[in-house]
């Protein structure tokens, strides 16, 4: 006797293996499919209508940003890509200064872009 259990979202019956695998989820006896469920972790919504819920999603809002929050203040890559930073302002202004020998002032601001460069793809990376 199979009891066939529907999306909350999208309507579709739940099928028994995604539920096995613990793709489906459940929630005060409505089912989200797999594909809806993976949507609404996407979204951080999945269950919008249910007041409860919603308290549940702050709260693991609230955790993932703390969780964020901690993995950024040890992510080298954002403290790489600051440092260098720091590095493309000392090369602009090297090469502000060295304006009057026009080689060396566009050596510097070509190293000072290349950095500029690295620097906002590790910040990317760090994101
Ligand atoms: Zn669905």
């Amino acid at each position: 006797m199979t009891d066939i259990k529907i999306c909350e979202i999208c309507r579709k019956s739940v099928p028994q293996k995604d539920i096995d695998q613990g793709l489906a989820v459940e929630r005060n006896g409505k089912w989200i499919c797999a594909q809806c469920a993976a949507i609404g972790r996407k979204h951080k919504d999945p269950f919008h209508q249910d007041v409860l819920a919603s308290l549940e999603k702050i709260n693991e809002e609230v955790r993932s940003v703390y969780r964020i929050v901690s993995f950024k203040e040890a992510n080298v890559w954002t403290v790489l890509g600051a440092v260098l930073q720091i590095f493309v302002v000392f090369g602009v202004a090297v090469s502000f200064s060295q304006i009057s020998k026009l080689g060396i002032a566009l050596w510097w601001m070509g190293l000072a872009v290349v950095l500029q460069v690295m620097a906002l793809t590790f910040f990317t990376i760090g994101k």
